[in-house]
Formats: structure tokens, sequence, C-alpha cells
């Protein structure tokens, strides 16, 4: 309703969808009010950048500004119009991570590149904020996987690892192998993860205290969804140590590269 209102549609029109919608379906309470939860966390999560955004433009819109404050607003604008972009792709994300991600479109694929390909990503972040990333991988590494889904998981890691990071600080990715397994292990040198909160950083919408006063922007999606993917591949997501001198991710996938994916394979949703 509070986005049916946004978007300008009658409050008689919204009363007779509502009708029109109970007609037709029949909800448990259980979803309501998990429908209800996520309705409100969009508009709390959406609001903060919108309200930024608003006030950002109607200042420049008054036009009596240096060019330079001008361009420093401009700045906040996109900053905070990237946040909500980010959001609305999580959340399109979390919308798939029911039955449509039971098909996985897994083809072999070289694990390292895809980290290659994160790690191209995540440069001009890691060098504005001075940190350091350094792999100790094989050169090529090949399971059946599918390459989108586990690149989101990688980058997912990789841009928390930055974002929570001190400035000056370094990221260190390695690689375990067992027979038929591989594990990627993200360390990081930033402001870890207290105890109380470890599990809860799995939980959709949640960011710990310390990330909700930095000025670190983030849905708390991420690493719910990531955890999702890499059990659906019949692989895990844990965090494993966490200090106030940083925290260690991993991410372990199976190594056979075929007949081991399934819909048994994955875990029960969260
Ligand atoms: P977000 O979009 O907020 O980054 P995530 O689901 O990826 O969402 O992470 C959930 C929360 O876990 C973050 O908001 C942050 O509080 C915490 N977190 C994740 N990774 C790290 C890390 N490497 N170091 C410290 N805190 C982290």
């Amino acid at each position: 309703v509070i986005l049916a209102s946004a978007a300008g549609v009658s409050g008689a029109r919204i009363r007779r969808k509502r009708v029109q919608l109970a007609a037709q379906t029949v909800l448990t309470e259980q979803a309501v009010r998990a429908r209800d939860d996520l309705i409100e966390a969009v508009v709390h999560e959406l609001r903060t950048p919108l309200t930024s955004i608003l006030g950002n433009a109607e200042l420049v819109q008054q036009a009596s500004e240096q060019p330079q404050t001008v361009a420093r607003r401009a700045g906040v604008i996109v900053r905070n119009a990237e946040q909500m972009e980010s959001i609305l792709a999580d959340l399109l994300l979390a919308r798939s991570t029911g039955p449509a991600l039971l098909g996985l479109t897994s083809v072999p694929s070289d694990l390292r590149a895809l980290i290659e390909n994160c790690l191209a990503a995540s440069r001009t972040a890691a060098d504005a904020r001075g940190v350091t990333i350094d792999v100790i991988a094989s050169d090529t590494l090949w399971a059946e996987v599918d390459p989108n889904r586990i690149r989101q998981v990688l980058d997912n890691l990789l841009t928390n690892a930055i974002k929570y990071n001190r400035v000056g600080g370094f990221v260190v990715v390695t690689e375990t192998r067992t027979i038929d397994t591989v594990t990627f292990a993200v360390t990081d040198s930033g402001c870890g993860i207290a105890p109380p909160e470890r599990a809860l950083v799995f939980e959709p919408y949640y960011r710990t205290e310390s990330a909700r006063r930095s000025a670190q922007k983030g849905s708390g999606l991420g690493l719910g969804i990531s955890r999702d993917i890499a059990r659906r591949h019949g692989g895990d997501l844990r965090l494993v140590e966490s200090s106030p001198a940083g925290s260690r991710f991993e991410l372990t996938l199976p190594l056979e590269l075929s007949g081991h994916l399934s819909a048994e394979a994955a875990a029960p949703q969260r």
C-alpha cells in the first residue's frame, strides 16, 4: 500500500485492489507478516538515500551555489542513487532465491577466472581505501557451478572485505583443497564482527551495529543470499573467524564436474 501510494495510486483503487486480492489469495499469517516486514524494510532502506537525493537536488536547483559545491552535491546524488540501485538489485536476487534458483545454470567454470573477474571489479573500491588484495590460489581450477551466481558470492565477500576494512588494510584470498571440495577463505584486516552478531549477519537485512554507524552503505541482504547460493551448489558459506583484527569467511564448493547438482543438494530455506 505504501509503495502503491508512493506511485500515486488513489486510496479507493488500493482498497478495491486489496478486496480483489483477498478474494483471490489466502495468505497465511506468517506470509502476511513476512510481506509486511519486507515492505517496511524496503521503505526504510530506500527512504534514507532518497531523502539525501531530494535534499541535494533541491539545493542544486536553486543554482546559487559555487560550481565546486554543486559538483560535490552531484556526487552525493549519484552515490545515493547507486545505493538505491544496489538495494533493488539485491531485492530482485532475494526474490529469485525461491524455486527459481533450484534451476542453477551450472557449467564447467574456471573458479580462478571468476575470482580475477571480481578482483577487476573491486579494484577501484580497494584503491580508494588503500586496501591491498592478494590471491594465493591455483592458476586454474575447474568446477561445475553457475558462474554468475558464484561470481555474485565472491563479489559479495570481496566487497565486504574492502568495505568493512580499515583504510590501508589488507584482504587475502587463499585456497584449500580436499579430494572433492575446494574452500576459498577471504581474510580481512577489518573491524570484525562481535560474537552475538556472528550468526545474525546471514539473516536478511541484518547489519552490525558498527556497519550501521559507519559511512558504508549496504542492504544486509548479500551474505544470506550468498550462503543460499553456496548451499544450492552443495557447498556452504561460513564465518569461521572474527576478532577486532579482522574476519575470515570461507566458501566451500564441491569439485566434481558432473552429477552433483540437484535440488536435494539445496539446504533448507532461511
Ligand atoms: P551489506 O549490504 O550490509 O554489506 P551483507 O549481507 O553482505 O550486507 O553483510 C551483512 C552485514 O555483515 C554487514 O552489514 C556488516 O555489518 C557485516 N559484515 C559483512 N562482512 C563483513 C566483514 N568482512 N567485516 C565486518 N563486518 C562484515
